[in-house]
This record gives structure tokens, C-alpha cells and sequence, in this order.
């Protein structure tokens, strides 16, 4: 059987929006491009060299019905929780917090050394998990295998696997793969995702061709920072000619259900959001068992 590489469906480039109490974003999700990419509801790319653009932060706010997924690659988010978690997401480190059934948090970025990037990811619950109960997977940066191929390929394993390496990041429903790829020149990676598994890539540095197309096709190459979604097919294809790329490939299994979104809220109904602001007003937001 031969396995079929996934084209491309579609290719976003980030808008810039403003959000928490005044933070720039590079937002590929949703967009006017593109709404819903079932099971991901939005992705997030932060980092400046100006705090100005960030230090107000997303101060106290709540969550109901998803995971918010926070990978740091320079710089720190401090935060804390309803639940008494506190900590700092450094460079390396990954923070998967399934928001279940509610929780407020604060997310606060900080410079190390005067620079701050990340990215932030959420991902729907499907509508048996949307009250669960509250969960963290809090990832140091040695907890992530960073995988050194011959060829010179670079990859962080954050979720899913790579040659018999899993990523530390388990117990997901959306069954995700999240990893971190480095391509040098003249290179390619190929990677086998499952089929009907939603598929993303988001290229963040450099340029590459993620076709299955050859690089040197014309137009093949996309430049930074740019949002790939993918077609079905049985694994990726991507191809580096004169520049290096760096991207996140993105996996997941679609929830199908119909969803209802409101600001950090995501369910399945108009009823369940009218709910959840109810329950912010009468104090009773956060799970409790
Ligand atoms: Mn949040």
C-alpha cells in the first residue's frame, strides 16, 4: 500500500490582535481564514522584544469546556489558579491544563534576558469531558525527548511519538501529537499522522515546502509565520531548500459535536454558555466535586 502524503488545504498567516489586559498576539485561530480547526480552537503566537507589548498580561480570568496548552520557547508566564497552583512556564516547558469544568487563572509573561516567545493552544473537549474535573500536566523542559537525527533533523516530542519516543504529555481525549521540528537546509522530514486525525503545521522560522510537492516547484516554499492545514492522507511531507525552517506539527482527533463558543468558555450549547456566565455571577464558576 502506498501511503498518501497530505497536501495542502490551506495556508493562514497570522493576523495581529490584542488580548488579556493589553497583550500582542500573532493569532492563526480563529481567523476570517479559518474558523475551527476541529478539535483545535485556537492558537496563539506571543513574543516581542518590547515587554510593552506583553507585561499587562491576562490577568484573573476564567475557563470552561477546553485545554489550554502553553509551550515557552525564550522567556516566562508565571501563574496561579483557583486551585492553588502556582508556578513559572519556562523556556522548554510546556504547561497542558485541561480546564474541565472551570477554573480562573492568571497568565502573566515575563522576560529573561529581554526576550519572551510562546505559543498558546487550546484544544476542545468533547462534550462527556466538558465538566470534568480540572487536571494539569506541568512539563519541564528535560521531561520533553529532544530527538537528534543524523540528517540533522531536530525534534521536542511534547505529545505523540517519534520512532518509539512518546512525548510526557498523556491521558489527552483529542489522542494529540505535538512536536517542535527543526529542518536544517537541503533537508525533508516525513511523518506519519492518522488518518482523519485533524493536521497542522505552523511554521515559525524560516521557509519550507509542505506540498509533498518538490521544493523547488514554483511557489512551493512558505515563508514564517504562517499556519498549514493539511488535507487527510496518511503521513506529512516537509522539504527545506536554501533556508532552515522550525515548525509545530499539530494533531488531533475531531470532537464532530456541534460547539458554542464565548470568549474563554467553549461548549456544546447556547444553554451550557448562559451556565457557565450564571454560575460566574452567583460565585459557584469554579469545579468543585
Ligand atoms: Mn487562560
Amino acid at each position: 500500500m502506498t501511503l498518501q502524503t497530505r497536501k495542502v488545504l490551506k495556508i493562514v498567516h497570522p493576523q495581529t490582535v490584542m488580548e488579556g489586559a493589553g497583550v500582542r498576539l500573532k493569532r492563526s485561530f480563529p481567523t476570517n481564514d479559518l474558523d475551527y480547526p476541529d478539535p483545535f480552537l485556537l492558537f496563539d503566537h506571543f513574543g516581542s522584544d518590547d515587554p510593552e507589548d506583553y507585561l499587562a498580561g491576562f490577568p484573573m480570568h476564567p475557563h470552561r469546556g477546553i485545554e489550554t496548552v502553553t509551550y515557552m520557547l525564550a522567556g516566562a508566564v508565571t501563574h496561579r489558579d483557583s486551585i492553588g497552583n502556582a508556578g513559572t512556564i519556562g523556556a522548554g516547558d510546556v504547561q497542558w491544563m485541561t480546564a474541565g469544568g472551570g477554573i480562573m487563572h492568571e497568565e502573566m509573561p515575563q522576560p529573561v534576558e529581554g526576550a519572551m516567545e510562546g505559543f498558546q493552544l487550546w484544544v476542545n473537549l468533547p462534550a462527556r469531558l466538558k465538566m470534568s474535573r480540572p487536571r494539569y500536566q506541568e512539563i519541564s523542559a528535560d521531561q520533553v525527548p529532544a530527538i537528534q537525527r543524523e540528517d540533522g533533523v531536530t525534534l521536542r516530542v511534547i505529545a505523540g511519538t517519534w520512532g518509539g519516543v512518546a512525548g510526557p504529555v498523556v491521558g489527552i481525549a483529542a489522542d494529540p501529537v505535538y512536536l517542535d521540528v527543526s529542518v536544517p537546509v537541503q533537508s525533508s522530514f516525513i511523518y506519519p499522522v492518522a488518518r482523519g486525525h485533524t493536521t497542522l503545521a505552523y511554521l515559525f522560522r524560516g521557509k519550507a515546502a509542505f506540498s509533498g510537492e518538490s521544493v523547488t516547484a514554483a511557489g512551493a516554499e512558505t515563508s514564517a509565520p504562517a499556519m498549514i492545514l493539511f488535507e487527510d492522507g496518511d503521513q506529512v511531507m516537509v522539504q527545506t531548500g536554501a533556508a532552515a525552517a522550525r515548525f509545530l506539527l499539530l494533531s488531533g482527533l475531531p470532537d464532530n459535536e456541534p460547539i458554542v463558543r464565548y470568549g474563554p468558555f467553549v461548549m456544546n450549547t447556547r444553554e451550557e454558555i448562559r451556565q457557565a456566565l450564571q454560575d460566574l455571577r452567583n460565585g459557584t464558576f469554579v469545579w468543585k466535586e
